[in-house]
């Protein structure tokens, strides 16, 4: 039986195996499943459960065709020993909220949950369909995708990853992540340009490799860590339920009240994965978007109208400046019912006219779940500043995003449920921009605002980003935009 679907027509189905191994369906569509009735998790389910117990129930839920055996391995593998706590995510206290800590993996962003599972999933699939090549990873990133892909797939039998970020568009601490990242199978190198050049000339190689196919000529098949892959979302929906618990057992809650999660997002990716928990039957109250100053999904929720015609924001939440937000398509999938002509509309008008009206009925199933707002860089180094000052909790610009967000949602609706904002990056991934929130001097590079931060607020910054300053460079290579074919086919050796 195949459960999933390609959410631009019915006639493209798929295991989830096939899913995870192709990435986007043929017709262009995402993979996305039809039915959730078979996939609810009951409270008695999960709530005593450790970390890794849940991670392994809710992939299994999610992953037909993956054995629980095999899922527990994947598990194992992908997360012991690499997070700091067996705990994975924790869940902070601050003032009258509770904080969900993703960043506590191998490269200190929320981006390492999926990361670390992905290159194991994605093998695993291949050896189910029986297929032979060897996967080459191709990735474009503007900071926190390329790190976590390359700590994830890093000497991982029978695959190769090349990173390409663009020469002046990465913090400095980004950087020194992934030029001194070792493996034998990893390749970085930067692109003379920004992160849209990056991610064309990326796109070009596959859609020429499509044509071509070269790759497949070669016994190799390219492959994205891109976050549009079931194998990226399906571990994000863990840490919704991990929360939950640990609420119930900290007593804030009693087990069925509903919880808001506020998620910092951009591609939509990390606050769908909350919109599966709550169709696998986790009790969520609001799911709350919240957006920097590329607004665009803020402005949807609220009007019903996408609209990327707008002005880009470089914002001091880098990796939410974002206008298409790929992973709403899944969404506007469900909330029809599976409506793939309607689908493919909006998503060929998004294409051609850069804006999209969707039906009425997906905004009243939308409606009642999810709420919107967005916090400007201003606001955001405000409250950086005062819950640091308020309740001695240091957080990275990302999560002042969601925090201020949440504020909005609470002076607006009165909603008194229990809330848990989503922290998706370590504050000292971001050192000079808290450290300026903090409103203290600008230091020459990364490092010394690292240093600073920890000097002025005594939290340990992270041994994995203090370590990289001693750290050996291996990747020197920087290409034009028009080399990267060329770079790609001589790394995979064709
Ligand atoms: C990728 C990323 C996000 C946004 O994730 P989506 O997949 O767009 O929901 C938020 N914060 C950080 C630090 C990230 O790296």
């Amino acid at each position: 039986m195949k459960f999933y679907q390609s959410t631009r027509s019915a006639a493209e189905q798929a295991t989830a195996a096939e899913a995870i191994f192709r990435g986007i369906a043929p017709d262009g569509g995402l993979y996305t499943p039809t039915d959730f009735s078979n996939r609810q998790i009951l409270l008695d389910e999960f709530l005593n459960l450790s970390a890794a117990q849940i991670a392994e129930l809710t992939l299994a839920r999610l992953l037909d065709g993956f054995s629980g055996a095999e899922l527990s391995a994947i598990v194992r593998e992908g997360y012991a020993k690499k997070f700091e706590t067996d705990d994975l995510t924790p869940v902070k206290d601050v003032g009258n909220a509770h904080v969900l800590e993703l960043f506590r993996g191998p490269t200190c962003a929320f981006k390492d949950v999926a990361l670390s599972l992905l290159p194991l999933l994605v093998t695993k699939a291949r050896d189910k369909l029986g297929v032979k090549d060897e996967i080459v990873i191709l990735t474009a990133t503007s900071g926190d995708t390329g790190k976590a892909a390359l700590q994830g797939f890093c000497d991982v039998p029978g695959t190769r990853i090349v990173v390409f970020y663009p020469e002046d568009g990465v913090s400095d601490v980004q950087k020194a992540q992934m030029v001194t990242q070792p493996g034998e199978n990893v390749r970085v190198c930067a692109v003379k340009g920004n992160f849209d050049d990056a991610q064309t000339g990326v796109k070009q190689i596959f859609a020429d490799d499509l044509k071509n196919r070269w790759a497949a000529k070669r016994g190799v098949c390219l492959s994205s860590a891109n976050s549009i892959n079931l194998g990226r979302l399906a571990p994000q929906v863990f840490y919704y339920y991990k929360a939950y618990a640990d609420l119930v057992r900290r007593g804030a809650i009693r087990a069925g009240d509903p919880v808001n999660f506020v998620v910092p997002t951009g591609n939509f990716g990390d606050i769908l994965a909350g919109e599966f928990a709550r169709r696998m039957g986790l009790p969520v109250g609001r799911l709350i978007c919240a957006s920097n100053a590329n607004n665009v999904l803020t402005d949807f929720i609220r009007t019903g109208v996408y609209d990327r015609r707008r002005p880009f924001h470089k914002t001091a939440s880098p990796s939410m400046d974002i206008l298409v937000s790929s992973n709403l398509e899944r969404y506007l999938f469900l909330a029809s019912g599976g409506d793939v002509q309607g689908v493919a509309d909006c998503m060929r008008r998004l294409n051609e006219e850069g804006v999209y009206a969707a039906p009425e009925a997906v905004m009243q199933t939308m409606r009642p779940t999810f709420w919107a707002g967005y916090a400007a860089d201003a606001a955001v180094y405000e409250t950086i500043a005062r819950v640091w000052r308020e309740h001695g909790y240091l957080m990275d610009p990302h999560t002042a995003v969601a925090w201020n967000v949440m504020e909005q949602f609470r002076a607006e609706t009165n909603d008194t449920a229990a809330t848990v904002v989503l922290s998706t990056a370590s504050p000292y991934k971001f050192s000079a921009d808290v450290l300026r929130a903090l409103g203290l001097p600008a230091q020459a590079d990364g490092f010394a605002a690292m240093d600073a931060l920890q000097a002025a607020t005594g939290v340990p910054a992270p041994e994995r980003l203090a370590s990289l300053r001693t750290m050996p460079v291996r990747h020197r290579d920087c290409v034009e935009k028009a080399e990267m074919p060329v770079y790609v086919q001589r790394a995979v050796g064709v």
